[in-house]
């Protein structure tokens, strides 16, 4: 059956300006690492993606790697974007990366230019359109000059295949050099992709978060469920066909009676909150304001469903952060 977007999408979402920047992101956004690869069954892609955009989720979040097979994911939301998402294409932010490992030979990954300008190339022509909105470098090359990697991000806002660029997990300092570049170059570099949650919060005592503030570039936070740790899926047992099970990045010995005794106690705390876990975990990152989107994944069209309604009670009492501090890692 042809799908027809909601017409209430745009009613109950949060955007919120990356940074100081024009640049509008959903409090959530969806990203495409794991569940878009060959492995799974198109219309369950379909189906999750549409509910995503039926709930005001416009931003998109992919890498040239995601997969398996690498390339597969966007390939996958190519397809959506021609069928389910057809005329469109202005109401979607969608990224992409280079960085990690994607062909083989000395230009497949890292940071140098003749990787970054061939794989947003690549990219584009398998998600099958003209530009990306956001094109990231995935990760720091310690072997090329920054000043290198920044001016192919400046030359593909330049070539129209950007409109704006990011970097992904850098720290403070290399965040702070990368944004000296890119001013000097005029080019929009609006946003940060690292990973936070409750369980990881390097960019805290990093200095990241403080550095994103003074430099004016906003933030969108990867596994803020800390890949479904924050939520009560593992309470009880490892279920079927969760991540976990699959062998694939969440490793089981982070499952540890440890994290999970801290996750059960987290549980309780959200549940006395009125929310479930995964909801709390959202609204945790989100209390930040220099946290523009809380950049989710999910296996299944409910669990999205489940993530926006942490925009129902996002406020925190200073007992709750208190109570949250002492479960939470640092
Ligand atoms: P999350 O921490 O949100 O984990 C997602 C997983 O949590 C889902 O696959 C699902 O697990 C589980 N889950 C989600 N919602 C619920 C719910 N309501 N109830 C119960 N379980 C739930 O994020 P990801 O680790 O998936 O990362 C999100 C995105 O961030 C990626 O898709 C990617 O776009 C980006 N990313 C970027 C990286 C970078 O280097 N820049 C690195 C990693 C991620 P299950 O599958 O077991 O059902």
């Amino acid at each position: 059956m042809k799908y027809t977007a909601n017409p209430d999408r745009y009613k109950h979402m949060q955007y919120n300006r990356s940074g100081k920047s024009g640049l509008l992101l959903p409090a959530i956004s969806l990203g495409l690492w794991h569940n878009f690869g060959n492995d799974v069954p198109h219309q369950t892609k379909v189906d999750i993606c549409t509910t995503a955009f039926d709930l005001g989720i416009t931003h998109f979040d992919l890498a040239n790697n995601y997969g398996p097979p690498p390339g597969s994911a966007e390939k996958a939301f190519g397809r959506i974007l021609r069928e389910e998402f057809a005329g469109l294409r202005d109401e979607l932010i969608i990224s992409s990366k280079s960085g990690y490992l994607m062909w083989d030979g000395p230009y497949g990954e890292w940071g140098s230019r003749k990787n970054m300008i061939a794989s947003c190339d690549q990219s584009l022509k398998r998600l099958g359109v003209d530009y990306v909105d956001v094109f990231y470098s995935h990760r720091f090359d310690p072997e090329t000059p920054l000043e290198e990697t920044m001016l192919a991000l400046d030359q593909l806002v330049r070539a129209g295949k950007a409109l704006y660029v990011g970097v992904s997990s850098y720290n403070a300092a290399r965040t702070r050099e990368a944004h000296q570049l890119l001013k000097a170059l005029g080019t929009p570099f609006v946003i940060h992709q690292p990973s936070y949650s409750m369980l990881n919060r390097w960019v805290e005592t990093d200095g990241l978060l403080d550095a994103l503030e003074e430099t004016g570039i906003g933030s969108i936070v990867f596994s803020p469920l800390a890949q479904g740790m924050l939520t009560n899926k593992y309470l009880q047992e490892i279920p079927q066909g969760s991540r976990a099970s699959q062998g694939k990045s969440l490793s089981t010995s982070f499952l540890s009676e440890e994290n999970l005794s801290r996750v059960k106690d987290l549980n309780q705390l959200a549940e006395e909150r009125g929310q479930t876990l995964a909801q709390m975990a959202i609204a945790w990152v989100l209390r930040d304001k220099r946290v523009t989107s809380a950049l989710i994944g999910a296996s299944k069209p409910q669990q999205v469903i489940d993530c926006v309604g942490a925009l129902d009670r996002l406020d925190f009492s200073e007992q709750e952060l208190a109570a949250i501090n002492r479960y939470a890692l640092d």
